[in-house]
Formats: C-alpha cells, sequence, structure tokens
C-alpha cells in the first residue's frame, strides 16, 4: 500500500518541494516552520454486510426497505436485500440506523474552510473582503490544510462526494496542494481547477498550460479514479455579481472553447444570464451553474433542454444576494437540481442536512405553500441527483449492486431522532452530522461508530488552526 503523503506520490513530492520554497520566501516572518502534512495509510476495502438497517436506496426500482441489508466487498454493493446470505462478511449491526447513499455536496470552495467565522458584519470584513485579503496569502500547505479541514468535517457529517470549486490556485503547486488532501482525505470529488481573485485581467484567457498538463497525466492524481477534473469559470463582468474576477465575453468564449476542446466538464456562477448563455451557444450538458435566483419566465425551460446541470446555494443566495433559490420550477421541468454548502465563511460548516433544510424552507417561504416540495425530492437532491450532476451517476447516488460502495449510517436512537417516524423526513428534518454513525466511501469506512477511522481530527484541526495564524498575520488582519 502506497502512502500518498510520502515520497512516492508526486503531488506530495511537488508540494513539499514548493512548501519548502514558500517558507524560505517567507523567511524572517516564520517564527516556526509548520509541521510537514503526513496522511496515514487508508483503511482496506473489506468485505462486509450491514444487518437490518432501514434502507433508503434512492432507487425507483429496489424502493425503501423496512429491514434489509447490504453486502458489499472490496468496494463494490454486492447484494442489497433481507436476510443476505455473507457468510464470509464482517457483520455490521445496523438494527437501530437509517442507510442511505453518501451525501454529495456539488458546489463548495473548500479551500476557505481555514477562514470559517471571519465573515462579518460590515462591508470590511465581509466574505469577499476576507477571503481575498487572507486567499493571497496561501501557501500550497495552507491550501493542503484547508482541503483537508473541509474534508474531513464533510466525512464527519456524511458527505461522500464533493465538487471542490478551487478558486485559489495561484500556483500549479497549489492545485497539487489541493489534490494531495483529497487524496489523503479519501473522499470522492471533482476538482474544478479555477483562478484565484485578482488573476488573469478581464479581457484575457486563462493560462489552461497547467490544467492542460494534469489531464495528460490524470493517472498520476486520480486516486484510483476517485478524483475528476474540471474547470471552474470566472465571472461575467456583465452578471451582476460582485466582480471578484470577472471577465470579458471575448474571455470567456476563448476560456470556454479552449476547456471544451479538451473536453472538460465547466462550472460558473450566473445571475439571471440563462437567455444570454443561450443566445452565445455556452449552455450544454458539460456546463454545471450554480445562481437560479435571476431565474425567471422560459429560463428553467431552456435549462432543461440544453441539459445544463443546476447547483443550489441557499446559504449564499440569501446572505449575499438577499435572494432564494429557485428549485421546484426547475424540478418540475424534470432537472436534476443538486446541492451545495458553497463556503463555510458564510454558511458556517460544510453541513448537507443544514443545506437540505435551508432548501426545502426557504421553497415554503418564497412560494408560501408548505407542500410544494418533499423531503423525499430534497433528499434525492443531496443524493443521486448530485450523483448525476457530478456524472458518477453510474458508479455512486444510490444503493443498487455493482454501484461503487458510498454509503452512510444514521443512528435513529439520539435524543434528537427518536422515536423513528418517516425515514426519510428524519434525514432531512432531524439529522445532525452527529447523527452519522458511519461513513464509507468507495467501501473504505472513514468513520464507525461515530469516530473518524482515517483522519486524525485533533491533528487536522491544529494545523488549520496554525495555518490561519499564519495567514492571518502576513494579511494583518485581525
Ligand atoms: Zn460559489
Amino acid at each position: 500500500m502506497t502512502r500518498p503523503g510520502l515520497q512516492v506520490s508526486p503531488l506530495a513530492a511537488l508540494t513539499r518541494r514548493n512548501l519548502l520554497g514558500a517558507l524560505a520566501g517567507i523567511g524572517a516572518a516564520v517564527t516556526a516552520a509548520p509541521r510537514l502534512s503526513v496522511a496515514a495509510d487508508p483503511p482496506n476495502r473489506g468485505e462486509f454486510v450491514i444487518r437490518n438497517a432501514h434502507v433508503l436506496t434512492m432507487d425507483a426500482g429496489l424502493g425503501d426497505l423496512d429491514r434489509g441489508d447490504i453486502h458489499v466487498r472490496n468496494g463494490t454493493i454486492v447484494a442489497v436485500g433481507p436476510n443476505l446470505s455473507a457468510p464470509n462478511a464482517e457483520i455490521i449491526d445496523a438494527e437501530t440506523m437509517i442507510a442511505l447513499p453518501g451525501l454529495v455536496d456539488t458546489h463548495n470552495h473548500i479551500w476557505n474552510s481555514t477562514c470559517r467565522n471571519l465573515v462579518r458584519e460590515g462591508p470590511e470584513k465581509g466574505y469577499f473582503a476576507t477571503v481575498m485579503a487572507l486567499g493571497k496569502e496561501y501557501t500550497p500547505e495552507d491550501s493542503y490544510r484547508g482541503i483537508r479541514l473541509g474534508c474531513a468535517e464533510m466525512i464527519n457529517s456524511g458527505v461522500t462526494t464533493v465538487h471542490n470549486w478551487a478558486h485559489n490556485v495561484r500556483t500549479p503547486e497549489h492545485a497539487r496542494a489541493e489534490l494531495r488532501a483529497l487524496a489523503d482525505c479519501h473522499i470522492r470529488s471533482r476538482f474544478s481547477y479555477g483562478h484565484y481573485h485578482g488573476g488573469p485581467s478581464p479581457d484575457q484567457p486563462v493560462d489552461l498550460t497547467d490544467i492542460t498538463s494534469l489531464q495528460k497525466n490524470w493517472l498520476a492524481f486520480s486516486n484510483e479514479g476517485l478524483l475528476t477534473l474540471g474547470f471552474a469559470a470566472r465571472v461575467f463582468g456583465r452578471s451582476g455579481l460582485p466582480s471578484v474576477h470577472p471577465m470579458t465575453l471575448e474571455a470567456a468564449h476563448r476560456d470556454w472553447d479552449n476547456v471544451r476542446i479538451l473536453g472538460l466538464p465547466i462550472t460558473a456562477h450566473i445571475s439571471g444570464d440563462v437567455a444570454f448563455l443561450q443566445n452565445e451557444g455556452m449552455l450544454g450538458p458539460d456546463l454545471q451553474v450554480t445562481g437560479t435566483r435571476g431565474m425567471n419566465g422560459n429560463d428553467f425551460e431552456i435549462i432543461k433542454n440544453s441539459g445544463t446541470h443546476v447547483s443550489v446555494a441557499p446559504h449564499s443566495d440569501m446572505r449575499y444576494s438577499y435572494t432564494l433559490p429557485k428549485v421546484v420550477e426547475l424540478l418540475q421541468f424534470g432537472v436534476k437540481v443538486s446541492i451545495g454548502a458553497d463556503t463555510a465563511p458564510v454558511a458556517g460548516s460544510n453541513d448537507i442536512f443544514e443545506a437540505m433544510r435551508r432548501t426545502m424552507d426557504t421553497e415554503f417561504v418564497r412560494l408560501k405553500n408548505p407542500m410544494i416540495v418533499s423531503a423525499r425530492q430534497v433528499l434525492e437532491m443531496a443524493t443521486i441527483n448530485g450523483a448525476w450532476d457530478m456524472g458518477v451517476a453510474d458508479k455512486v447516488g444510490s444503493l443498487v449492486p455493482g454501484k461503487r460502495a458510498d454509503l452512510i449510517l444514521i443512528r435513529t436512537t439520539d435524543l434528537n431522532m427518536a422515536p423513528l417516524g418517516d425515514p426519510v423526513t428524519a434525514v432531512v428534518r432531524s439529522a445532525q452530522p452527529y447523527n452519522v454513525d458511519t461513513v464509507v466511501i468507495d467501501g473504505r469506512i472513514l468513520k464507525r461508530d461515530g469516530r473518524l477511522t482515517a483522519l486524525n481530527a485533533e491533528e487536522i484541526v491544529a494545523q488549520a488552526s496554525e495555518s490561519l495564524a499564519g495567514l492571518r498575520r502576513r494579511a494583518n488582519w485581525k
């Protein structure tokens, strides 16, 4: 078994070399060199059977099972059903638990998990001011520690797939540090290579040299297929979003055309630009957009007919756009909408249970109808729709034989979950990260009996705290 944090991984080697370079550059400002981050071996993929759970397969054909088993061998779901024969499998007793696919977060700027609780009231301490001031001080090691903090929190909270919307890639080494952190956490993820705030000027296309190089050598980075690659686009200058790194339409066309030649999926923040994007020929099944608040009229149908993917981020819509996401209209057109926490400095946490509740509740308020969206629809958004959005629904997102084993167990005997009524309602309305007993990603058990098995939370928090202290000192950020 290789140890990605030591010498064998190109990610590790590049990151360590550049960390040393960064430290040398900082010079006297560094009072003590941070410890190098070293990953532990991942747990083996073994053979186990989850017994007697209430199973939400999130598959239309298999449905829900009041008492069911899930047999997993070497990362693959072998069988789902009652009283399965699995004589060689380790038994996981789940009689008081709900089993369901792992949650999927389809829009998250994970790097700034380090900056949570620094966004305060007033423009000087708002989100963009904070992450731009601290973001420019990030070394690759800071990126590594931020990603690892966010991913450890997500795994602890039942998230098994995350879309890493990486918009602080200041150098190729920052990209590799983020990829190494994702691999070291053993999480499933799309790494969407973005460009930092204040990157290329608005009329300049981005330099795709490094993303092209990554794509060519992706086998060395993909962590056995758990990681995929995408492109995170800059904001259009006309979008109405805060102009943190806008671009002209001409530059956008050059970026998107070149990325589409590479065959990589694109993700973009938008704001009411649907008809415009359609006219420009930019929508399509290889595009994921975030920002439904400006959608109106024919926009929902245009999205559906173009095959464009949509992720909603209820926390940031409310706090930074003073609007509510529009989900129901898209669902009515058959769009497989998914959910993202977006950014811990705004949402406060990377908790998809909370994001599900906000998505549901904001629809009640917006449409003044408490029946307008169901808990099952919202749970689909956070599981199978999310997997579809990330292009991995053939592998994960539902508990079906033949798929890879990304699943979670939620205790129903905790004070906030008991007594168990409707299991789907319990997951969406009552569950918190605290109730997540077991997390499995690609057949590896990464949380068991409520404790992380492969990641040292204490060490990750200490290293993120050390990182933040350095960032604040260098940015002179109180
Ligand atoms: Zn975002």
